[in-house]
């Protein structure tokens, strides 16, 4: 006759035997799902692409380098800007790249003059036209009285930084952008505004905001259809603003199918 104890050494062993069946059964992440544990979204990811990140401030590995010092041969007249000690200085018109993009992140480094001359919009004036529509400003802005909304950093009469993240005139600025394009469909009805997401000298002012239409200066925002890519556009505004290290990244969004994960790791 067996004593309590081996029959609670029977069961113990019984109940251990049934969770290891259960644990080879199902896999140690099943399992984990079956007891409510780790979610594990139903989506196969494609393995993200190795970016090696290069030198602070300096282009990705993806990146497509639109100025490095050397010649502005990426933009369509660039050699009508001077270059001088591996800077482009604006000069005599706007200058677009050969190249058209849509959903892209932009790094941009610019130098209003040194010397102040001018005031309000007539100081360190340029701008970064995303797709040639859509500006956002360069200026002079420390010290110097304007519009907000016209100010560095500003999505030009839309929308102020939310800080003045401004250097003083002839220091080096960044500007790092990300842009997502407007969508149209094959009438010309918008489908998807234009947002932009903006980091003047590494400090946050614009957060994916939402742009009504192009920048213009005596026009109501309002969107007019175009392609899903167009040229970047450096404005020349009559100021000498020095330009430097600028590189664009397209932005592809990754895409998962639905499915098992064949390589989570559990
Ligand atoms: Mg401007």
């Amino acid at each position: 006759m067996q004593s309590p104890l081996s029959h609670r050494l029977i069961r113990f062993a019984k109940f251990v035997l049934l969770f290891a069946a259960l644990a080879a059964l199902c896999g140690r992440a099943g399992l984990r799902q079956l007891c409510g544990g780790e979610y594990i979204a139903p989506i196969v990811w494609p393995e993200p692409p190795i970016v090696e990140p290069g030198a602070a401030g300096g282009p990705p590995s993806d990146a497509i380098v639109l100025f490095d010092g050397k010649d502005l041969s990426a933009f369509k007249d660039g050699q009508d800007w001077k270059i001088k000690d591996g800077c482009a200085i604006a000069d005599k018109h706007d200058i677009d790249t050969k190249q058209s993009f849509g959903d892209c992140q932009v790094h941009v480094e610019w130098a209003a003059p040194e010397k102040i001359e001018g005031r309000g919009q007539g100081r360190g004036n340029s701008g970064v036209y995303l797709m040639g529509l859509y500006e956002i400003q360069i200026l002079d802005s420390y010290n110097n009285d304007t519009y907000y909304d016209g100010q560095a950093a500003g999505v030009y009469k839309q929308h102020p930084p939310m800080v003045n993240a401004c250097r003083k005139p002839g220091q080096w600025q960044t500007y790092d952008i990300i842009w997502e394009a407007p969508k149209f469909d094959k009438q010309g009805k918008l489908l998807r505004p234009a947002y932009v997401t903006v980091l003047h000298n590494g400090v946050l002012v614009q957060n994916h905001f939402e742009l009504a239409g192009g920048t213009s200066w005596n026009e109501k925002p309002h969107y007019t259809a175009h392609a899903d890519k167009l040229p970047l556009r450096l404005q020349f505004h009559v100021n000498p603003v020095r330009f430097r290290n600028i590189w664009i990244r397209e932005i592809k969004d990754i895409v998962g199918t639905p499915g098992k994960h064949p390589h989570h790791p559990d």
